[in-house]
């Protein structure tokens, strides 16, 4: 059962996202005219008390207990080796190694039905915002968190070191599905931008840009995509339920219909967005 805490602890973070994001959305809107209480907000409400009260603790408890089944997988001196480096070193590694673990999860989820399912849950948002980003299953959440944070943790990277970078990592991931566009030039291909998440969530299920903060991985391996203008289309092809209970129960009313929503791709022939331009 939540407690009166962490109903606090909700409502204050509510009350920061909102005041962080929402001058940004209306100064600097990527979609003009989007309204605060758009279509489908108070799903995406949902799913925001539902990371807070229910299954924020729950995946915490699920990385903590795969961490200490994974401690001492590698030797010692090793471990200490690499908690003995400088600490900007460290972060430096540490991002390196979460993103390129996590860009090539993420392609997964897009690519092997069984991972979609869940994944499909975030894409299902036909409009974007700092509260569409909490639109995610809490098993999708799971593997994300797994990706990122368990095999730096086997290598022997400090706590102190990966708990900022948790912390900032959350909050881009908030900013980059925020309705802002602003004009940060070279920066955008080495600290990514709502633009380029923004073409991830086109209706194009394999539309690109699956890096988590820095887009190098995608410059790297060639799915790198910045087009001039917003997707027209966000969301996914297949159907979906529009209520909280219903797309939490989705991967698994598919699984137990015996469906395959998407095995392979997207079902119709699909347009790929002009190739990258800095
Ligand atoms: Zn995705
Ligand atoms: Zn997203």
């Amino acid at each position: 059962m939540p407690t009166l805490d962490m109903l606090l602890g909700a409502g204050l973070s509510l009350l920061f996202l909102v005041v962080l994001f929402r001058p940004l959305e209306w100064a600097y809107p990527a979609k003009p005219g989007q309204r605060f209480f758009r279509r489908e907000w108070f799903i995406d409400l949902c799913f925001f008390l539902g990371q807070y009260l229910l299954w924020g603790g729950l995946v915490f408890a699920l990385l903590i207990h795969f961490a200490d089944r994974l401690d001492g997988l590698m030797p010692a001196g090793f471990r200490a080796a690499v908690a003995a480096q400088p600490w900007w070193l460290q972060a430096i590694e540490a991002v390196f190694l979460s993103d390129l673990c996590v860009y090539w999860g993420h392609r997964l989820q897009h690519k092997v039905g069984f991972l979609w399912r869940f994944h499909s849950i975030h894409h299902s948002s036909e409009h974007l915002d700092w509260l569409a980003a909490h639109r995610e299953h809490p098993v999708d959440t799971v593997y994300t968190m797994g990706l990122i944070n368990l095999p730096a943790f086997v290598l022997g990277f400090p706590l102190e070191t990966l708990a900022g970078l948790i912390a900032f990592r959350g909050l881009w991931a908030i900013y980059i599905h925020s309705n802002v566009r602003l004009n940060t030039g070279p920066l955008r291909v080495l600290f990514g931008a709502p633009e380029l998440h923004h073409w991830h969530h086109d209706r194009d299920r394999e539309a690109g840009n699956y890096a988590n903060i820095s887009p190098l991985m995608d410059v790297l391996f060639g799915t790198y995509r910045c087009p001039d203008h917003e997707p027209e289309r966000l969301g996914i092809h297949e159907p979906i339920a529009r209520g909280y209970l219903g797309q939490m129960l989705h991967p698994f009313v598919f699984w137990k219909r015996g469906a395959r929503p998407d095995p392979d791709g997207a079902p119709e022939p699909v347009r790929l967005p002009e190739p990258a331009q800095a």
